[in-house]
């Protein structure tokens, strides 16, 4: 058999990038395969958008990923979309079958991944999320398609908040509502599952955490936290203290790599690897 010198390509598209982790997490992932696989991280501007993606449709990738700000404009050079991605009307993957570009959103995904891994799904359950951005709006979708019973979107802009919880509760089965995210908000006691979805306490704000009243936390509820850096953020310290299930944004950031990986590959994804190499790279 003749040798293959080219790799199999896949972008990263995001600006700022430069501290975006997951290219060493997929090329530890595509070594421990055996794949002859790059992960390509590009600085691409806003409005160099478009003459990147021209460019990209022509050099037989197997796939990309988005992030920061071309996450919706990238829907528009999709084929298709998965059903979680048409509700979010955001993408932060897309691969190719059978010659068409498909768009897909692994991020909620990923968070209900992460619960799964911890034994816990929102089917069923009272959900309550702060935020009602990208995270939000991925995680609020997969909740709500999960099977969750009711969903309640807490956030400081509240147009957004009844935006995305009209998204909700017209587009799925569950049942969503909005309130204004205010000062020392508390936390219904039926609540079953609590996720910070806003940016609070992202690196380098890690001494910041959500003002909510964090009395009104439940023993065993469980509460999640999107934001990976830090993974044991000041959130999810104060919830654990109070006796809270905890759930890092690490776990969802590897769940979504690890989709992604599935879906350019077509073979399972090392997830250990991976777990360990983002740990790595966190530290
Ligand atoms: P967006 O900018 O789209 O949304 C940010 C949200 O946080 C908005 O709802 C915003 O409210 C709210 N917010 C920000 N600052 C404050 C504040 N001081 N008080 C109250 N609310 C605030 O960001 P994303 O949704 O894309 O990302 C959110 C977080 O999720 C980031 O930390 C990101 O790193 C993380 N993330 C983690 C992933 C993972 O795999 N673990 C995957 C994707 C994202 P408002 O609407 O009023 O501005």
């Amino acid at each position: 058999m003749s040798k293959n010198y080219r790799s199999e390509l896949v972008f990263l598209f995001g600006d700022p990038v430069d501290d975006n982790p997951t290219g060493a997490m997929m090329e530890a992932a595509f070594a421990a395969c055996n794949l002859n696989y790059r992960y390509i991280t590009v600085k691409v501007s806003e409005d160099g958008f478009d003459a990147a993606m021209n460019g990209i449709k022509k050099m037989n990738v197997k796939g990309l990923n988005f992030t920061m700000p071309h996450k919706e404009k990238a829907v528009r050079y999709m084929d298709r979309l998965s059903p979680a991605a048409k509700i979010i009307g955001a993408i932060n993957t897309c691969y190719y079958e059978d010659g068409k570009l498909i768009g897909d959103n692994t991020d909620g995904k990923g968070f209900i991944q992460a619960l799964a891994n911890k034994g816990y799904s929102p089917n069923g359950k009272k959900i309550f999320i702060l935020g009602s951005g990208g995270a939000a709006k991925a995680i609020a979708t997969e909740c709500a398609l999960a099977g969750a019973k009711a969903i309640t979107i807490a956030n400081r802009t509240l147009e957004k908040a009844q935006s995305l919880s009209d998204v909700i509760s017209s587009k799925t089965d569950c049942r969503a509502h909005a309130i204004l995210f205010t000062s020392g908000l508390v936390i219904p006691e039926d609540t079953d599952i609590l996720i910070n979805a806003t940016s609070i306490g992202l690196a380098p704000a890690s001494d910041k955490r959500p003002d909510i009243d964090f009395d009104s936390i439940k023993k065993g509820m469980v509460v999640s936290d999107v934001v990976f850096c830090p993974a044991d953020s000041l959130f999810l310290k104060a919830a654990r203290e109070i006796g809270a299930v905890c759930v890092n944004g690490l776990g969802m950031l590897v769940c979504q790599g690890v989709l992604a990986f599935e879906l350019w590959t077509g073979i399972k994804a090392p997830q250990t690897v991976m777990a360990e190499t983002l740990a790595k790279e966190m530290n």
